[in-house]
């Protein structure tokens, strides 16, 4: 058994990053950027008003004021003369200062008659122009690599680049294997269970940004295995459910060996999730083996997942964030291993919940921390610091 610090080293020796694609920018939410971007122009493009009003020069700015209007600035329709003493434009928010005028009066504070207008009693201060290039200059550059999110799409927009080169996403094929289980929809015998964390490990990768894809279930014999590998020979990375530890039945360990996969390692110390494999297929793809129970399973994917794709999308080799909690309640000493306690977090205190066995997938959906023990941790009392990760 290895700490889990470990077998995160061996998994970011697996995981190498994969090459990139050019998509449009409304596909690029979410992918990592792996080429710099520059922008292609300053914005704004020219000093522009931030109000609808009118376009003055400062030095004529005193309440009760007569300014003559010479003409209108529209967004997308600049005034292209010259703003005089005594004179102002009619301006709108977004359109470009005319020329000689350093300064918006906003219509609140003006009334118009005709062609003049008068300033009022009360003049705001503000000069209410955003000069060019305030917001970025032609060159500035967004840095690779970036997870891109809806404001870096809309900032890579108005820089006028349309298209980005981003990592390709793993392609992920998921494997699970048991005699007992069954898809959602089909109807299960009186021994058979559903296969579910597949299906929330599948959802894990889609946020994580990796392609998953389900492969058939594999029975528990070689022959059931060997084609569900054979499979999954494109992809990038294969995960195994289940079949993991050493009953008579768990074959995964044996299968993946005799199609030649090198192991990495296997077993570490933390609960849930002690008999986690993972090596390197003769394909050349990384495999990683998960325990089969629900939560075991889900919780070795926040560990160990993501922080596996993340390395493969070019996000650096870095762990699942943690932050600290205050106890809510007392909880009891921790065992030998590091442990993984599903709780809730709720106004800044996390409760720790009374049942932690690893089948408990609705106890999982319930919980929105893992509280990381220590092997051995004493008992923890209210108010106590304690590691925490979302989930
Ligand atoms: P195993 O790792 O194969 O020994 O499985 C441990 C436990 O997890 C058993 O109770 C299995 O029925 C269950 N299990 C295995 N794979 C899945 C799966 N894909 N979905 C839900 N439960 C599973
Ligand atoms: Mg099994």
């Amino acid at each position: 058994m290895i700490p889990v610090s470990e077998a995160l080293d061996h998994l970011f020796s697996l995981a190498q990053p994969l090459g990139v694609e050019t998509v449009p920018l409304v596909r690029a939410n979410g992918r990592v950027l792996a080429a710099d971007v520059q922008a292609r122009r300053d914005q704004p493009p020219f000093a522009g008003s931030a109000m609808d009003g009118y376009a003055v020069r400062d030095a004529d700015v005193a309440s009760g004021e007569v300014l003559t209007v010479i003409g209108e600035s529209a967004a997308g329709h600049r005034f292209k003369g010259h703003v005089a003493a005594g004179q102002a434009v009619r301006i709108f928010t977004g359109a470009p200062v005319p020329q000689g005028a350093d300064r918006v009066v906003i219509q609140e504070d003006v009334t118009r008659d005709g062609d003049s207008i008068t300033l009022g009693a009360n003049l705001d201060a503000g000069f209410h122009i955003r000069d060019k290039g305030i917001d970025f200059q032609d060159g500035q550059v967004v840095s690779a690599p970036r997870l891109l999110r809806p404001a870096d799409i809309a900032l890579m927009a108005a820089m006028n680049v349309p298209e980005v080169v981003v990592a390709k996403r793993p392609d992920v094929a998921i494997l699970s294997t048991g005699d007992e289980l069954v898809m959602p929809g089909e109807t299960p015998s009186e021994d058979q269970i559903i296969a579910s964390n597949s299906f929330g490990l599948h959802a894990m990768l889609q946020d994580l940004g990796a392609n998953p894809r389900l492969l058939p279930i594999a029975r528990d014999n070689r022959a059931s295995l060997e084609t569900a590998f054979e499979l999954s020979s494109d992809a990038d990375l294969v995960l195994t459910i289940g079949g993991a530890s050493v009953g008579d039945h768990d074959l995964v360990g044996h299968v993946a060996g005799e199609l030649g996969m090198q192991r990495s390692f296997y077993k570490i110390a933390m609960r849930p999730g002690k008999p986690l494999m993972a090596g390197r297929l003769a394909t050349g793809a990384m495999m990683v083996g998960f325990p089969g129970n629900p939560v075991s399973a889900m919780v070795c994917g926040q560990i160990f997942l993501a922080p596996v794709i993340r390395a493969m999308l070019g996000l650096g080799h870095a762990a699942t964030p943690e932050f600290t909690a205050e106890l809510a309640a007392d909880i009891p000493a921790n065992g030998p291993r590091e442990h993984y306690m599903r709780g809730r977090l709720e106004n800044g205190r996390v409760t720790v919940f009374e049942r932690q066995d690893s089948s408990l997938l609705s106890l999982l959906a319930e919980a929105n921390v893992l509280v990381i023990r220590p092997p051995k941790d004493g008992p923890r009392v209210a108010g106590d610091a304690m590691r925490c990760i979302a989930i």
